[in-house]
């Protein structure tokens, strides 16, 4: 660290003596000025950063001010003070925080911070399953483009799946477009899921061999599956949510050795809170998360890039989607 100004470092040590079981010294010294350079930004700019808890902890623990999973995050957005939003997530986050806040700048730091599963479904789409499935009301996962939400009847997150499709009071309904997660809530429910055919590239490559290999390398260990991994995998493991509620069960439970099946950066992030639990580590990294880094977060206060618009023709609808699925 011995290039960096005394000043940066001594301003964030108190920030660093948070990370420093995740971060190493040497990886610290790459990040101090960035870190220094956007606290100070986000006070010129009135600037908040909210950040998805698959974000590094460097982004997570040391530049944010809201940090959860995308129920949270769209919740939270509706709540900002601020004259300046930064999404560090991906795109269709963002653009939820653009509909909660229509008013306001919000940037995306990587316009190619995009999801598979919001890429493997169009708004035609929703039309023709509506079409073949005539009454039931359309559920779209938030992971999905502001077009697509605006076809919807009501949005949902991961956390609030199951609430969201029983809120509805109909036989059947139509869940787009993650198959796993509608398969493992139709687990759960009486009401009939039809699901669409999109995956998430990073929870998909789960296997229930992996979990095998984790128990007998580890024993004693507590499994715990995010809901975009396929049932077989979430049949497998001890506790299956959302990454708030994988956090929640961490703290409430304080199991003393558990593996998180979901992207990589989630263990690290909660790690930090939890000094005397062990995580076992599988990486499955999300190549769309991690397009987001210091620097471009930086880059995004300094030039006001990306900004976030939404096509004033869908937003209403898509406004309405989402709100729907907030007062549930
Ligand atoms: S982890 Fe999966 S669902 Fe989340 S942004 Fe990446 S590809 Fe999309």
């Amino acid at each position: 660290m011995a290039n960096l100004s005394s000043n940066v470092l001594a301003r964030n040590a108190q920030l660093y003596d948070r990370v420093k079981r995740v971060i190493p010294p040497p990886e610290w010294a790459t990040f101090a000025e960035d870190v220094d350079a956007i606290l100070e930004l986000k006070r010129t700019r009135n600037a908040v950063i909210l950040a998805h808890n698959y974000q590094t902890p460097e982004i997570f623990h040391g530049v944010a001010d809201i940090v959860g999973d995308s129920l949270l995050l769209a919740r939270e957005a509706t709540k900002v003070d601020a004259d300046v939003i930064v999404l560090a997530g991906v795109h269709f986050m963002a653009e939820t925080a653009k509909l909660l806040n229509p008013g306001k700048t919000v940037l995306i730091p990587d316009l190619k911070a995009g999801c598979s599963l919001a890429d493997s479904i169009t708004p035609a789409d929703v039309r023709l399953m509506r079409q073949r499935y005539p009454g039931a009301p359309v559920v779209t996962y938030v992971n999905t483009s502001a077009a697509v939400k605006a076809e919807s009847d009501i949005c949902c997150t991961s956390g609030n799946a199951l609430r969201v499709v029983e809120s509805l009071g109909t036989n059947s309904v139509i869940m787009l477009p993650d198959e796993y997660l509608a398969q493992n809530i139709a687990k759960q429910t009486g009401v009939k899921i039809i699901a669409w055919k999109g995956h998430c590239e990073v929870h998909e490559l789960f296997t229930p061999d992996d979990i095998r290999q984790i128990r007998d390398n580890h024993p004693g260990v507590t499994v715990l599956a995010h809901p975009e991994c396929p049932p077989e995998v979430v049949a497998e493991a001890d506790f299956s949510g959302s990454t708030a509620d994988m956090s929640g069960y961490v703290e409430t439970k304080r199991p003393p050795r558990v593996v998180l099946l979901t992207e990589c950066s989630m263990s690290d992030n909660i790690a930090v809170l939890h000094p005397d639990v062990e995580f076992i580590r599988p990486c499955n990294l999300c190549p769309h998360m991690k397009r987001i880094t210091l620097k471009n977060i930086r880059h995004a206060l300094e030039t006001d890039q990306h900004q976030v618009t939404i096509d004033p023709a869908i937003a209403a609808s898509a406004r309405r989607a989402v709100e729907r699925m907030l007062a549930v």
